[in-house]
């Protein structure tokens, strides 16, 4: 399935921290070393990124493989952010294609992207799609699992739930609606990333250079910590935490 990664840190060019990296994602769309479900990541791809001064984060999304893309590999030099979120996407059979289907989701200044897959998806999540506003509904972007759990996700976030607190009460919500899958999400508002492993890998990596999120060590550098499956991850530039994934809403 999917790869994704996040960074908070000095502000860099966007590609030292996506595509510069040996095993970073551009590698790991067509190369991942630690993914557990599907093998390539060739559906389309996107970075979302905070300018200084400015809350909301900008986006740039496409529905082809990260390495086909001669502009972004010319915007990831030129554009610097000290905050960032990237994806490679493996569609789920049954999802819509394209840009619009590629994470980072967006909503005011939050990002988002879902490592895994709503099985049994559409028909197994009906009714926790009858428990979402009707108008949040109208709003997804695309017909994919991973648009539904960021509309749960950001109702959450809207309704005043920290990012951690979002994401472990977005899956107790599947669970509750019985809703199986695998539930890897990856959030950020600038300033912090939450992040839950829920079926798929995880690690981080806490340095003077910043703190990384991500699918899988984008390099074999030392300093990559594995983060265990059922955890929710909070990070900071100079701070992790780790904890179980609570099961309650
Ligand atoms: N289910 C999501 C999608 O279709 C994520 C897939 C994945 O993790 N490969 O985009």
């Amino acid at each position: 399935m999917c790869r994704h990664l996040a960074y908070l840190g000095p502000p860099v060019p966007l590609r030292t921290v996506i595509t510069d990296p040996p095993f970073g994602l551009a590698r790991q769309a067509w190369a991942p070393r630690r993914q557990r479900h599907g093998s390539m990541n060739v559906d389309g791809f996107g970075v979302g990124w905070y300018a200084p001064g400015d809350q909301l984060p900008a986006r740039y999304r496409r529905a082809g493989p990260i390495w086909a893309d001669p502009d972004f590999a010319d915007l990831g030099r030129v554009i610097r952010s000290a905050a960032l979120l990237a994806a490679v996407r493996s569609a789920t059979p049954g999802t819509s294609e394209g840009a619009a289907a590629a994470a980072p989701f967006v909503g005011g200044r939050w990002l988002f992207s879902h490592n895994g897959v709503l099985k049994g998806w559409p028909d197994t999540a009906g009714s926790l799609a009858a428990t979402v506003p009707p108008a949040d509904l109208l709003a997804l972007e695309s017909r994919c699992d991973s648009a539904l759990a960021w509309a749960l996700v950001l109702r959450r976030l809207r309704d005043g739930h920290t990012l951690p607190s979002a994401l472990s009460a977005t899956i107790a919500s599947l669970r509750e609606h019985g809703v199986t899958g695998r539930f890897n999400f990856l959030l950020t508002d600038g300033a912090e990333i939450a992040a839950t492993a829920c079926g798929d890998t995880l690690c981080y990596r806490l340095s003077e250079g910043g703190c990384v999120v991500a699918s899988e060590p984008s390099d074999d550098e030392p300093g990559w910590t594995e983060v265990r499956d059922s955890s929710v991850l909070t990070a900071t530039p100079d701070h992790v935490e780790v904890y179980p994934l609570s099961t309650s809403a």
